[in-house]
């Protein structure tokens, strides 16, 4: 049984009702495995599952790490608003990255938003964290995160038993509205989260073991990659709150302790005005996604400072990236985008693919649905590019406030009626929305570059914001079909 099948059955035994996400790797396959209802933005898909649980139904919310910095609004305020029956916020981390535009560690947002987050190591813990987290979630009234990794789902572990938690049916307590804000937030530090402290220190899912006078405290993956190098080991069920007796009783206990975590020093930066720590503040650890030969390499080098590796930053020569497809009808689009001499706000879906050389068709792109704010921002006229898929996540609200503040732009959607990078999931189709909001032109590719870039040119000389609906069907799409 992988990760994955884990998080299925865990799924299953915790009867988890209503299951939302938002494609993006590494999260696309394991929430289409949960049969998860796709949302257009992860904001939304925590709503609908905080709907859900105020009127006795359990729901998981499934999202890649980027996707946090949008749901974030209603986590920060579910936490003291309280839920009805559990709610759980399974993320996947992109490390590396290898399909995101940003390396982020979501542990964060979990001191932020002041809720509990566990992060397992191993398929068996991953569904046992799941159920856990449920349990928490429905005893203390808030939402639990539970982060994952594409290496975790990949993990292999032979027998995992089940432990079904029936559901309750527990519902919204209208009684909370007794409490201002400010008693909420009251009651969450001195009730709620002095619960979740004594959870973390007394989980069965941390996991010791003691062998020697060196340490080593690690959390996801690198728990795993961690065992078997003759040192003790102590692996946390959660990274927030931490168990804070169990880490001083096993800190105490030894004379060196190396903290192995992945991809930012979130632990260690907790743990670091102790001199017995090391890991990636001390340079002892490499930022970013850990191998066992880097943990073999620190312990090693623990005693003394280690030796300052020349570090190569990544460039896209050797790594290589995905370009726009041979065949896609949008090529003579991203080709006249360059020509038009105006600035180009691109999105992240396919048009962040003709970035770079032969097309160079966008200067900036911010992350997905942001290009219309960003081409609202332009000195002088711009173009802001997106997908359909952009357009529904966020973009459409960018669009409002242009036409809302009277911002001159022209609007590039590029319509393929799918989520391409992600698995050609459907996008919804927002013409007649457009239509209604602003002046709205069609383009119906392939065409010939000439005219397309005369059709941008048009566009761009008319005044106020604007519309420019480019239609190709992708061909990749088509072929997934055939497939
Ligand atoms: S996936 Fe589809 S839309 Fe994206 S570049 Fe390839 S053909 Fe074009």
């Amino acid at each position: 049984m992988n990760g994955l099948d884990a998080a299925l059955r865990a799924a299953e035994d915790a009867a988890v009702s209503v299951r939302t996400y938002v494609p993006g790797y590494p999260i696309t396959d394991l929430a289409q495995a949960l049969r998860c209802q796709i949302s257009v933005n992860e904001k939304v898909a925590l709503e609908i599952a905080l709907g859900a649980s105020a009127t006795g139904l359990r729901s998981l919310v499934v999202v890649k790490q980027v996707g946090m910095n949008l749901l974030a609004d209603p986590l920060v305020i579910s936490a003291t608003h309280g839920i009805g029956s559990g709610v759980v916020v399974l993320v996947g981390d992109d490390l590396g990255p290898r399909r995101s535009q940003a390396e982020m560690d979501s542990r964060f947002y979990a001191p932020l938003s002041e809720l509990p987050l566990l992060d397992p190591c191993r398929p068996g813990l991953l569904y046992a964290s799941l159920l856990e987290a449920y349990a928490l979630s429905e005893k203390l009234r808030i939402p639990v995160m539970v982060r994952i990794t594409s290496r975790l789902l990949s993990a292999q572990e032979e027998h995992i038993p089940s432990r079904p938690l029936p559901a309750t049916g527990q519902r919204f307590e209208k009684n909370n509205w007794e409490l201002t804000a400010k008693g909420r937030h009251q009651r969450h530090h001195d009730r709620i989260m002095a619960f979740a402290q004594e959870a973390s220190e007394s989980s069965p899912l941390n996991q010791v073991q003691i062998c020697g006078e060196i340490g080593i405290i690690a959390s996801g993956h690198p728990a795993s990659l961690a065992q078997g190098l003759g040192v003790s080991v102590l692996a946390l069920a959660y990274s927030h709150p931490l168990p804070e007796r169990l880490l001083r009783r096993f800190i105490d206990g030894h004379r060196l302790i190396l903290v192995a975590e992945e991809p930012e020093p979130f632990i260690e930066s907790i743990l670091s005005e102790n001199p017995k720590i090391r890991g990636k503040l001390t340079g002892h650890l490499p930022r970013g996604a850990l191998e066992r030969l880097d943990i073999i390499q620190a312990l090693e080098e623990l005693g003394g400072r280690p030796e300052r590796r020349r570090q190569a930053y990544e460039g896209v020569a050797e790594r290589g990236y995905e370009g726009v497809c041979s065949d896609c009808p949008f090529r003579a689009l991203f080709s006249a985008l360059a020509k038009v001499d105006a600035p180009v706000a691109g999105d992240a879906g396919c048009s962040i693919r003709a970035t770079r050389e032969p097309f160079s068709s966008a200067d900036v792109a911010y992350g997905l649905g942001s290009s219309a704010g960003v081409a609202s921002g332009f000195c002088g006229k711009g173009i802001a590019l997106m997908g359909d898929f952009a357009l529904a996540h966020s973009g459409l609200a960018g669009l409002i406030n242009a036409v809302w503040s009277r911002r001159d732009l022209l609007a590039v959607v590029l319509k393929n009626d799918v989520a391409a990078m992600t698995g050609f999931q459907e996008a919804p189709d927002l013409s007649r929305v457009l239509e209604a909001l602003l002046p709205t032109s069609v383009l119906d590719l392939p065409a010939e570059e000439e005219d397309v870039e005369a059709a941008l040119r048009k566009e761009l000389a008319r005044r106020g914001p604007s519309v420019l609906v480019a239609r190709g069907r992708c061909v990749m799409k088509k072929n997934s079909r055939k497939n």
